[in-house]
């Protein structure tokens, strides 16, 4: 006799993360490629010294400074170990065995796997020949037990993003106990002004009495604080409370917590990086398409390059040239806007690719 685990487990793929490879130049997990802040590291070296006491829990300063920021009561935030944690924390707080979860694919590969592991059943809507989300579809897809759909916003891979007037009228078909998760761990790289803020579009649909729409947020990528794990989610009250009955105690650990608040401190100085990424992947996206490459507008800090079935070929070509992309068999490669050196690397071995 062994062990038994679960049997649907066995034929479930783990997760793959961007592989880091000696002296390699990482472009393949969308982190910002700036070390962090000193004041935020003398944060974390502080707090270092009471490791040996739990975390606030209820992460209540944390909470307090994001409901300051945001302009929503803290009792409509939830914090977790990351923004991937809270996707599982939503499924887990909507759906029971046999409810459906939503998703336009190719997304965010851990909304297949999270959805698969809590016992809920799962809806891939195919994105547009454009990369973008298919709202119609996506509503069409919508079965009386869709109980949660994520709009990726910006969507990770394709960097493609949803206009607030097409939101608006996706949001008005969705029916009220399905909800609605806005996933923006992106945002901070929209330049786009027709791409809504979530947390502003939320608060105009709960005014307008519709509680359906959450939205999440993380500090792993603008605010550089990946290697920490912090991420959080605005929604109504109830799905708030729900989500905190499905939280792993003690799951944003001490130090995440004060990085994330020395971090919300250094907002003006994060911002800056951010808007020199996107002058980058404006960069970066020019002289792809110069050298012959498609590459879908991207409001966040990577792009697209939908290779089909030559992806892992450029992969291959890329890692031989030092650069780590981000390759989807059969689809498409991701490669993470870095600082200009990196990215400079990155197009060297593209136009070295365009020339064979
Ligand atoms: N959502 C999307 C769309 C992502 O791309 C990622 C990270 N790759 C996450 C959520 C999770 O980020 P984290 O757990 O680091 O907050």
């Amino acid at each position: 006799m062994s062990v038994r685990t679960r049997a649907d487990l066995d034929a479930l793929p783990s997760y793959v993360p961007g592989k880091t490879v000696p002296g390699a130049i990482k472009l393949a997990s969308n982190e910002v490629s700036a070390g962090p802040l000193p004041s935020v590291v003398r944060a974390v070296a502080e707090a270092a010294t009471a490791m040996n006491r739990y975390p606030d829990t209820g992460c209540v300063e944390l909470v307090d400074r994001l409901a300051d920021k945001l302009g929503v009561p803290a009792d409509r935030i939830a914090t977790g170990s990351g923004s991937v944690t809270l996707c599982q924390q939503l499924i887990q707080a909507t759906c029971a065995d046999g409810d459906e979860v939503l998703f336009p694919w190719r997304s965010f590969e851990a909304y297949p796997l999270l959805t698969h592991v809590v016992g809920a059943a799962q809806t891939r809507v195919p994105l547009t020949s454009g990369h973008e989300l298919d709202l119609d579809a996506m509503l069409a897809a919508i079965t009386p037990r869709t109980r949660l759909l994520f709009v990726c916003n910006p969507n990770n891979p394709t960097g493609t993003a949803v206009r607030t007037a097409d939101l608006e009228a996706f949001v008005a078909r969705v029916p009220d106990d399905v909800l609605v998760v806005i996933d923006e761990a992106y945002k901070e790289f929209v330049d786009d002004p027709h791409v809504p803020d979530g947390v502003e579009f939320a608060k105009t649909q709960w005014e307008q009495g519709r509680d359906n729409v959450a939205v999440l947020r993380t500090f792993s990528k603008a605010y550089g604080l990946a290697g920490l794990r912090v991420g959080y989610a605005v929604a109504s009250e109830r799905v708030v409370e729900a989500l905190r009955k499905v939280y792993v105690p003690f799951s944003v650990n001490a130090l995440a917590q004060v990085a994330a608040i020395a971090s919300l401190d250094a907002e003006d100085e994060l911002m800056e990086r951010c808007r020199a990424i996107v002058a980058e992947r404006g960069r970066v996206r020019d002289e792809l398409v110069a050298a012959g490459f498609e590459v879908p507008p991207s409001q966040a800090n990577f792009v697209w390059l939908p290779l089909g079935e030559r992806t892992l070929a450029f992969n291959d070509h890329c890692l031989a040239h030092k650069v780590v992309v981000r390759a989807f068999a059969g689809d498409g490669a991701r490669v993470t806007i870095g600082e200009p050196e990196e990215n400079d690397a990155f197009l060297a071995a593209a136009k070295a690719w365009s020339a064979e």
